[in-house]
């Protein structure tokens, strides 16, 4: 069995490789063109989030992932933030539930429409 090393949010993880040369199924990889569109998408809402800062768009609105991820939960800025989900403007953005595969199928559609292919 020959191992490699890749490079998956910012760590390095020891890969087992097939016979055949191919991935074992648990194998944290994507294909060239996925982490090209993962890229774009980031790109792009990067893009999409500074535009909407330098039009006004300033709202508070942190993240909140089925009550059990919260993104105030460990904000450094929490003691001098003015968030307060008891008051009738502040609400937490919720945030879907997603495996990995369906995150990345979501993100190569939109960069498709994004460029204007069809699928
Ligand atoms: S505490 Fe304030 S700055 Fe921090 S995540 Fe929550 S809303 Fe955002």
């Amino acid at each position: 069995m020959k191992h490699y090393l890749s490079t998956a949010n910012h760590m390095l993880y020891l890969q087992h490789l097939k016979k055949d040369g191919g991935f074992h199924s648990n194998s944290k990889v994507i294909e060239k063109e996925q982490l090209q569109a993962m890229h774009e998408f980031l790109n792009d809402k990067i893009t999409e989030i500074g535009n909407e800062m330098t039009s006004g768009k300033t709202a508070i609105d942190p993240y909140n992932k089925n009550q059990e991820q919260i993104a105030c939960t460990y904000c450094p800025f929490n003691s001098v933030c003015q968030f307060d989900p008891t008051l009738p403007d502040n609400e937490y953005k919720p945030v879907m539930s997603l495996s990995d595969k369906d995150a990345l199928s979501l993100m190569v559609e939109r960069v498709k429409k994004n460029r204007g292919e069809t699928n």
